[in-house]
């Protein structure tokens, strides 16, 4: 009787903890299986850490550039030790937090690797020893296992960092190839560089961060380079070989550079080769778990949400999609996860962010006659007196005929905070003249989306 549950939750990523937590709170006997740190890929190897890394190389960037305001430091250094070190603490103090809070509502956590046995039955694994330690039932299941890193195949591919690696260091080297131009790799670029470290990124294609608004990539390519980044465009890993104690990398132009090493940062995949799922015929879809609009599988007791599932990969998606599950099947509650206008950014430096179609989405679904674009890009007040006048960039799609909002988009610093209001007013469907009636508050950045001419 004690192994049996009324939902079983795998993984104990941002998804699976909401999921656990909410089912928990609506009176659920719960369990939840993970075989790593709590917390996932956000808050233990992602968004939490990274961030945390963004912060130390904006303080560091805004220093050395302070001189026009009067502040000037002789010796001005970076112990990246130090940053790790504390990185590392208040990550496990995180992780901590979410364990007590499933101490707290009940929620059994068993510590090791789920593998299905059966619709029902989840056998779990020690992490160390492989061993199975016991076998658990649920009446629902909840797969949240989250991504990981994509590898290249390429000779000395195993000599290359993921992202994971990233947050385990105790030293950042002293020069470093970021292999990609999404966000991951886009983001370590500038967190590197701003701390003084040798970057180089290579992006196969001759555009950063496909997906987004070509505005957006050109504002910041432009800033990336302007920070020192050395960007190679159209050009791709052949192999790596290492050499003493750097790594020798050959591209398929056929140039090659040393660096003391690589990160690799070239999208991520579905976790689910080791759950076992071969034994209950879940449909897929591609390389996800094929799933309905109230997160089910197939198989009727079985659910995915995150990473594994096809929709925006993103922590806030997942943290949702699990709450609404829990929500639905044990509060009673009929809800759907939104999925309109979910904001994205990519906290660069500065960052950039988004909501809503960008200019070639707009174009392709309403023509390019029937938008009006509106973008300013101007040296923010607070670059004045910077040694580095960096320009920020706002741009709003709108759609002719009913003057609605189709699109915001930003470039700058706090863009992320911006855009996050800003999704609000396109939820409900706002259009540019009710921006236009907006009082500005100034000074700001954020006024010129408002008084857009
Ligand atoms: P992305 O999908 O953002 O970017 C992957 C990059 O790698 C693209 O530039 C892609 O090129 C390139 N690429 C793919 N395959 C190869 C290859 N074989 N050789 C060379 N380049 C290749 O993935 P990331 O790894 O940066 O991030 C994974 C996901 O994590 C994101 O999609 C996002 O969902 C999430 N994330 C979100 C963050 C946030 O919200 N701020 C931060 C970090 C991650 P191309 O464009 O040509 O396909």
């Amino acid at each position: 009787m004690n192994n049996i549950f009324d939902l079983v939750v795998i993984g104990a990523g941002s998804g699976g903890l909401a999921a656990a937590k909410r089912a928990a709170s609506h009176g659920a006997k719960v369990a939840l299986i993970e075989g790593s740190k709590i917390g996932g890929t956000c808050v233990i190897r992602g968004c939490v850490p990274k961030k945390l890394m963004v912060y130390a190389a904006i303080a560091n960037n805004n220093i050395k550039n302070s001189n026009g305001y009067g502040i000037s430091l002789s010796d001005i250094s970076f112990d990246s030790e130090i940053l790790l070190k504390n990185v590392k603490n208040e990550v496990s103090r995180l992780s901590e937090i979410h364990f007590n809070s499933l101490q707290k509502l009940n929620i059994k956590v068993f510590t090791g690797w789920g593998h299905f046995v059966d619709q029902n039955h989840i056998d779990i694994v020690c992490p160390s020893t492989g061993k199975s330690v016991c076998k658990i039932r649920g009446e629902k299941i909840l797969i949240a296992v989250g991504g990981k890193p994509n590898t290249l195949r390429i000779t000395g591919s195993e000599l290359l960092w993921s992202s994971n690696e990233v947050f385990e260091l105790n030293n950042f080297p002293k020069s470093i190839l970021i292999v990609g131009g999404g966000y991951i790799a886009c983001e370590f670029a500038c967190i590197f560089r701003n701390l003084g470290i040798d970057t180089t990124q290579v992006i196969r294609s001759n555009n950063l961060l496909n997906g987004f608004d070509n505005d957006l990539s050109s504002s910041l390519k432009e800033i990336m380079v302007s920070s020192g980044i050395d960007l190679l465009f159209n050009e791709e890993l052949s192999s790596v070989i290492k050499k003493e104690d750097s790594l020798e990398v050959s591209f398929k132009s056929g140039l090659k550079k040393v660096f003391k090493n690589v990160l690799l940062a070239t999208g991520r995949s579905p976790n689910l080769d080791n759950l076992k799922l071969e034994s209950i015929g879940l449909e897929m879809n591609g390389p996800y778990l094929k799933v309905n609009k109230h997160n089910q599988t197939n198989k009727k007791n079985i659910f995915a949400i995150g990473d594994i599932i096809d929709r925006p990969n993103l922590t806030p998606v997942a943290i949702e999609q699990g709450r609404v599950f829990a929500d639905n099947y044990y509060g009673d509650l009929s809800r759907l996860v939104n999925y309109k206008f979910v904001p994205k950014a990519v906290f660069t430096i500065p960052e950039l962010a988004s909501v809503g179609l960008n200019e070639d989405e707009a174009i392709k679904k309403y023509s390019k006659d029937n938008i009006r674009i509106f973008k300013c890009k101007f040296v923010p007040m607070s670059n004045t007196f910077k040694n580095k006048k960096n320009k920020s960039m706002l741009k709003l799609i709108v759609r002719k005929n009913d003057d609605k909002i189709l699109g915001c988009h930003m470039f700058g610093d706090a863009s992320s905070e911006i855009i996050q209001m800003a999704s609000i007013a396109l939820n409900i469907g706002v259009t540019k003249k009710d921006f236009d009636i907006t009082m500005a508050l100034h000074p700001t950045v954020s006024e010129e989306f408002v008084t857009m001419y």
